[in-house]
C-alpha cells in the first residue's frame, strides 16, 4: 500500500512547517494556506477519519486544536478562526488521514466565510427535521456501543428504558 503523505510527514520523510508536536499529535502549516497561519492538526497514528479515532485520543487531539486556536488569536492577531475537517471522499477529503484545519480569520479580510456560506440553506429540509432526529436516535445501528458502566444518571424524570441506553441525545426545544 502506498503510504500516505501525512504519515510521511510524521516520520520526517517529508518536511513540514511544524508548529506543534507531542507523542500523539502533530500540527503544521497547510502548504496551500487559505489565510495566514492556516494550520493542519493530525493524530500521528493513521486514522482515515474521525470515526476511527479511539475516544481517549480525542481530548489530546482537540486540545491541540484549541491551543493553536488560542495562539492564532494571541500571536497572529486573528479575530477568529474556522475549524473544519473533511471526513470521507464525498465530503471532499483528499488525504485519507484525519486532519483538522484551523483557518484564521482577520479583520481586514474583505469577506468573512463561515459554514453558513460554505453550505447554503436547503429550504426543503426545514420541514423534515423531526424525521432526521428520529433517524439519528435509532438504536441497533451497525456499530452500537455499550453504554459505559460509570455513565452519569440522566436528569430526565420520565425516561423509557431503551432511551437510557443512549449516550447522547438532542435537547428538546
Ligand atoms: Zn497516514
Amino acid at each position: 500500500m502506498q503510504e500516505c503523505i501525512f504519515c510521511k510527514i510524521v516520520k520526517g520523510e517529508i518536511p513540514a512547517n511544524k508548529v506543534y508536536e507531542d507523542k500523539n499529535v502533530l500540527a503544521f502549516l497547510d502548504i496551500n494556506p487559505r489565510s495566514k497561519g492556516h494550520t493542519v492538526v493530525i493524530p500521528k497514528k493513521h486514522y482515515a477519519t474521525l470515526i476511527e479515532v479511539p475516544k481517549d485520543e480525542l481530548e489530546g487531539l482537540f486540545g491541540v486544536v484549541q491551543e493553536i486556536g488560542r495562539k492564532i488569536i494571541e500571536n497572529l492577531d486573528a479575530k477568529g478562526f474556522n475549524i473544519g475537517s473533511n471526513n470521507g471522499q464525498m465530503a471532499g477529503q483528499v488525504v485519507p488521514h484525519l486532519h483538522i484545519h484551523i483557518i484564521p480569520r482577520y479583520e481586514d479580510e474583505k469577506e468573512h466565510y463561515g459554514f453558513e456560506a460554505a453550505f447554503p440553506v436547503k429550504e426543503e429540509l426545514k420541514n423534515n427535521l423531526a424525521d432526521v432526529v428520529k433517524k439519528l436516535l435509532e438504536t441497533g445501528g451497525a456499530k452500537e456501543e455499550e453504554a459505559p458502566e460509570h455513565e452519569e444518571p440522566k436528569k430526565e424524570v420520565e425516561q423509557k428504558p431503551e432511551e437510557k441506553k443512549e449516550k447522547w441525545h438532542f435537547l428538546e426545544d
